[in-house]
């Protein structure tokens, strides 16, 4: 949908005020047009409605008072700061300013009238405020008849400015009636509710009488009116997209029963339970001429690439080509290998792309894609540039699809244009995204999950260590190498900068090669050139490397089942998706498998919570929903990454029952009044809809 602008931009500053810069001081708050105005609410309130007594004003709670200075002096002792007297019928205060201006100094002077925000609190000469905010009034300057809000703003921009703003804002469009309701009255009667102009006209400015309590948690009923319509403007759009994607037209993949079986029978064993069910799934959607949008969920190590393999299958026997895009080189190539021992004897040719490989071979790769000639296709993100031209693209499959951006995904889509068609696409991630989030965020795509392990998985089992106990570890991972099993040693993350990584994971293997110099030891890190980089991976495949120290590159769908120790040093500094990736890069074969965690006091707060959630949980289900609630929705998944605009007013899982509203609502809405839904969109996104393309 594009989004007519609503009010004029100019309107955003008005005439003759000196406006430079300010326009893109609201661009970075998101604010385009006179509607984002209106919908730009209040962070918290500051109550200015009603004054205290100096005498009684209660303790650790922002309070206001009035009164006249009685003395006004810039103290050197203990540094220098301004001071001041403030009387009232009741008592004195004291009021100290740490930063000051010499006009203020003279604006504090004895005899004014001075109205204070501040908390109270008990100071070396006696009852003071620091820095309250303070201006000056008369005798009968009246008080603020609404609480007075404070917005989100950013550097530059005062909060009187944005007041002012959003005032004029809202005045403007109750004249224009762009406040005027837009749901039907059953939607609103069925749900209680409030007015959509009755609730940001008090949002923005509540009276006296409201409760702070209420507006601050967000339960107030407008609040509730304002998430719900959030919640409704992201359904409709998903809804919408989905629709949309419904009437394209993608080419249909039947599957061809019997060929399908000849792969299955080169595979050294049995599909789960859950594989066959997933698998029906996505077989069922290719063979629709609508493009499949599937996200493909299991946990690390349930054997995701085998049902990717059988879907690419059922593509290529309909004469269609296949994708397979993974964030890392060291993923590709190993995907590359696999499926070449699955698909070479079937007589199916594959290419490879990555970003560093030779000219000639490229050149080859590529027009093998372009004439057809090769059915599979793997690589990095070289996949989707603009020198990459397929034959006859079906079907798209994304790895680790966290690891992507919206418009990655998007431009791999674009690569079936010669066709006609939009090719199916299959997205596999075992970042599991919690329920909530996955019914906001993910509402247009459908989901399958494999919620079994391959039988014969034994549980790793995580250990905690303090630094102080290196020895015991390195004794640990000596005996398991002896006992010829193999080890990875993960290197400190230094997340700042690139090159001191590299240094880092230098130093890590220099040391280690002293410390164990009995053992085969590789290294690898992702500053290596990748011909080096697959050599050391393959030579630690074939077993010639004992001890592999890594940084994080290996951190996704790395796959050696003879490892079954892994040594992650500094954990504390790592993510929780993250260190459960990494950990699952253990526990592949029969052997009893143990990561161990080496971490360094002290720990933050937050640390500590992580380090216990992992040494509690092997189940990534369980572990994204305490990331989740560790880090919150935001953090959690990025708007590049889910494809919508990040809701800003609710939170799908504290408010889970409006969000279940908004979906029935969106649903209704669509059926019976699409104009309705037509309406709420336009004022919810605007133009911010392009996202909803991917
Ligand atoms: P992930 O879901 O993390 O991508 P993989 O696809 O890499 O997992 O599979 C992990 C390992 O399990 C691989 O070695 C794979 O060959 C093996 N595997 C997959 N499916 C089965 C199965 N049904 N039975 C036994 N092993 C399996
Ligand atoms: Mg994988």
């Amino acid at each position: 949908m594009k989004g007519k602008r609503l009010g004029r931009v100019g309107s955003l500053v008005a005439p003759g005020e000196p406006d430079e810069g300010m326009q893109d001081k609201f661009a970075a708050l998101g604010i385009a047009n006179e509607l984002d105005l209106v919908l730009h609410l209040p962070l918290r309130y500051e109550d200015e409605t009603h004054l205290y007594p100096i005498a009684a004003t209660p303790p650790d709670k922002v309070v206001q008072v009035e009164g006249t200075i009685i003395q006004s002096e810039v103290m050197y002792r203990p540094r220098r700061q301004l001071v001041c007297q403030v009387e009232d019928d009741t008592g004195i205060l004291f009021i100290r300013f740490l930063n000051f201006y010499g006009s203020q100094v003279k604006a504090y002077s004895v005899g004014k009238r001075v109205r204070l925000l501040g908390e109270v609190r008990k100071g070396f000469f006696g009852a003071e405020m620091v820095h309250p905010k303070c201006h000056m009034v008369s005798a009968d300057t009246l008080l603020p008849d609404a609480l007075t809000p404070i917005y989100p703003t950013t550097a530059g921009l005062s909060q009187e400015t944005i007041r002012k703003r959003i005032r004029q804002a809202l005045a403007h469009s109750d004249q224009t009636g762009s406040l005027n309701e837009v749901l039907p009255v059953e939607v609103l009667k069925r749900y209680q509710l409030q007015d959509f102009r009755e609730s940001v006209i008090f949002l923005h400015q509540p009276t006296a009488d409201a409760s702070v309590a209420l507006l601050q948690e967000g339960t107030h009923p407008a609040w509730s009116r304002i998430k719900f319509d959030e919640l409704l403007a992201q359904q409709l759009s998903l809804r919408l997209h989905y629709q949309k994607r419904r009437s394209r037209c993608a080419p249909a993949l039947p599957e061809k029963n019997l060929l399908t079986s000849t792969l299955l029978q080169l595979l050294s064993f049995d599909l789960t339970g859950a594989q066959k069910k997933v698998l029906a799934e996505i077989s069922s959607d290719l063979a629709k001429p609508h493009p499949m949008q599937r996200l493909l969920q299991g946990d690390v190590g349930s054997g995701k690439t085998v049902v990717a393999a059988l879907a690419a299958f059922q593509a290529i026997k309909n004469d269609y080509q296949v994708a397979i895009m993974a964030p890392t080189e060291i993923l590709a190539e190993q995907h590359y290998q696999k499926l070449s021992g699955w698909f070479t004897p079937l007589g199916i040719t594959i290419a490879w792309l990555s970003g560093s490989q030779k000219k000639k071979q490229r050149q080859d790769a590529l027009a093998d894609i372009s004439e057809g000639r090769a059915m599979l296709v793997i690589g990095t993100h070289a996949l989707f540039q603009e020198q990459v031209e397929f034959n006859r693209l079906g079907l798209a499959i994304i790895d680790e699809q966290h690891r992507f951006g919206v418009e990655q995904r998007l431009a791999l889509r674009t690569k079936a244009a010669k066709t006609g068609f939009v090719p199916h696409q299959l997205m596999m991630s075992a970042t599991p995204i919690p329920r909530t989030l996955a019914m906001s965020y993910y509402a247009d795509l459908d989901v399958s999950v494999i919620d079994e392990l391959p039988p014969g998985r034994t549980q790793v089992v995580t250990k905690l260590f303090e630094e102080i106990r290196r020895d015991e570890v390195i004794t640990r991972v000596r005996e398991s190498c002896h006992a010829g099993k193999q080890a990875y040693w993960v290197c400190p993350l230094i997340e700042e900068s690139d090159t001191l990584q590299l240094k880092t994971a230098l130093e890590t293997y220099e040391s280690l090669t002293l410390t164990f110099p009995d053992l085969k030891i590789g290294l690898v890190h992702g500053r290596l050139p990748s011909l080096e980089k697959s050599a050391v991976m393959e030579r630690f495949k074939q077993g010639s490397i004992q001890l592999l120290v890594a940084t994080t590159v290996i951190e996704v769908g790395v796959d050696v089942p003879n490892a079954c120790l892994m040594v992650i040093e500094h954990a504390e500094r790592m993510g929780l998706s993250q260190l459960h990736q990494l950990r699952g890069r253990v526990g592949r074969g029969a052997e009893a498998s143990v990561c161990i965690l080496l971490y360094q006091n002290p720990l933050s707060e937050n640390a500590r919570k992580r380090l216990r959630i992992i040494f509690e949980s092997t189940d990534g289900f369980e572990i994204a929903r305490q990331d989740l609630s560790l880090r919150g929705p935001g953090q959690f998944l990025s708007a590049r990454q889910s494809g919508v605009p990040m809701l800003r007013f609710a939170d799908p899982e504290k408010d889970a029952d409006l969000l279940a509203a908004a979906r029935i609502a969106a649903e209704e809405i669509l059926r019976d009044d699409s104009a309705s839904a037509q309406r709420h969109l336009l004022r919810w996104l605007g133009n911010k809809s392009q996202y909803l393309q991917a």
